[in-house]
Order: C-alpha cells, then structure tokens, then sequence
C-alpha cells in the first residue's frame, strides 16, 4: 500500500477539491457522508500507488468577495476565506486517518496548533514517504483563488498534473446545468480555454499553468472511481495542455 512508487501514467499529482465538495446536499457546511465519500475515493487512488498532494477551496463555508457584505473588507474577507480552506483540511485530514491513510497539512498561513506550516521541501518528502499532503490556506494572499493555490502547488512540487475534481464531467462550451446546448470538449488548449472564457478554472491559474506546462484535467468528482482513474492516467472529463 506504498505510495511511494506509482505504476500508474502521473507518479505525483496535485488534486483540487472544491468546498463544495464537502457540504453535500445541505449547500454548506460540511457533511460527514460527503466528507467521507471523498476519502474513500483519495483513499482508493491513493492505493493505486501515486503520491497525492490535495488543495481544498473553502466556498461551502465562505467566500470572500461574494459573502463579506458591506461591513467586511475584501482583504479580511478573503483572509477568512482562506481560514475556511483550513477547516475543511483539518476535516479532510480526520477522514482520511479514519481509512488509515497517512495524511499531513501544510497552512500558507501558520497556525503551529493545528498543522505544520507549508515548507516545499518538507510537502515533497512526506510525499516521498508516502503520505497524502493537504495544502490549506489558499496561496496565502488576498486577491486570488484555490484554484490558482492548487496551479502554484502542482508546479512547486513539480506534479505531472493538475486533477481538477468539479460537479460536472469536464468542460463545456457553457454551464451544462443552465444551457442544454452545451457541448462537452474532450480535449482544450490552454490558450482557447484563456481566450474563449470557458468555466475551467480562473485566468491567473490557468496562466500559471499554461507556462509551466502543468496538464489539466477537468473530471467529474461523483463518478466512483473517477479520482483514482484520472490519477492513473485514465481518460475521463477533459484534458487541457499547451
Ligand atoms: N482565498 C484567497 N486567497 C487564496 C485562496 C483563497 O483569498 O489564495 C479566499 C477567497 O476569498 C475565496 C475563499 O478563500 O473566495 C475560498 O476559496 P475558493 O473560493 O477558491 O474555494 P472553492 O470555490 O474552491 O471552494
């Protein structure tokens, strides 16, 4: 049960989960079945030998720039957005020691109580050693995304991809739950998902991606077995490269 090795196409992968993720039917909060369900699907990836680093967004708790209202300022607003990414590790974290899978987070943002602060070197070792690493607290800064912390992870720890785990199974031409048109592309060039706007991930990510040649793809988190096919190099959702 190694995951030290891979035998898979990706040796190490980066995977971005969503809050959303976590809240299952409620629409927020995290709900222990949702929670529950997701490990399973890491830890079955995670048998699959890969090393498996994971950032998770904080949306079913709080978003800064669309919650803060008018008596939050964005900065704090999105200091506590970033808090909400480290709630939802710790509880990731729990689910997963609950399987037996070894499991460490790393904060951008210190909380020495709770977890160790991320240091590059020390997410690749544990990573050499097998255990899943939990990237929380966003980049750190205000003004951007865990999407753009999942980029910026994936390439500092020199990922062979970028698993983006969304809601629906891949990307489209528009929203598949609003237009009916909507055709899913199997395959999407950086560039064409820039210029064309499509719903992939924001444009700062996608950029740092982009220029450091980091595959993406884009698959559908609530098909079983989905995470651990995409981990091992299995077609699903869409693939976006240079
Ligand atoms: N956030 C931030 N900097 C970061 C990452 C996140 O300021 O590097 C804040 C931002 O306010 C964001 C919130 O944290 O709205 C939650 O993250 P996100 O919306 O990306 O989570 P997801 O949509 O993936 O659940």
């Amino acid at each position: 049960m190694s995951a030290s090795g891979g035998t898979g196409k990706y040796k190490r992968v980066l995977l971005k989960l969503s809050g959303e993720s976590l809240c299952g039917d409620r629409g927020h909060g995290i709900n222990s079945q949702a929670l529950f369900s997701i490990a399973r699907e890491i830890k079955a990836a995670y048998d699959g030998g890969a090393q498996l680093g994971v950032v998770v967004g904080g949306g079913n708790i709080w978003r800064g720039a669309q919650d803060r209202g008018e008596a939050i300022g964005r900065v704090t607003a999105d200091y506590m957005g970033m808090l909400a990414t480290i709630i939802n590790a710790l509880a990731l974290q729990d689910a997963l020691l609950h399987l037996g899978v070894p499991t460490r987070v790393q904060t951008a943002i210190e909380i020495q109580k709770l977890a160790e602060a991320y240091i590059r070197r020390r997410a690749i070792r544990h990573l050499e050693k097998g255990r899943v690493v939990i990237f929380a607290g966003g980049t750190g800064n205000p003004y951007f995304t865990t999407d753009t912390a999942a980029s910026l992870r994936a390439v500092e720890i020199e990922a062979d991809a970028l698993l983006k785990a969304t809601q629906v199974d891949g990307v489209y031409t528009a929203d598949p739950r609003i237009d009916k048109k909507a055709k899913k592309l199997m395959n999407v060039k950086f560039m064409d998902a820039i210029r064309d706007r499509l719903r992939v991930m924001d444009t700062t990510a996608l950029t740092l991606c982009m220029e450091n040649r980091m595959p993406v793809v884009v698959f559908n988190l609530h098909v079983k077995g989905n995470i651990a096919r995409a981990v091992k190099g299995e077609k699903v959702g869409t693939t976006i490269t240079e």
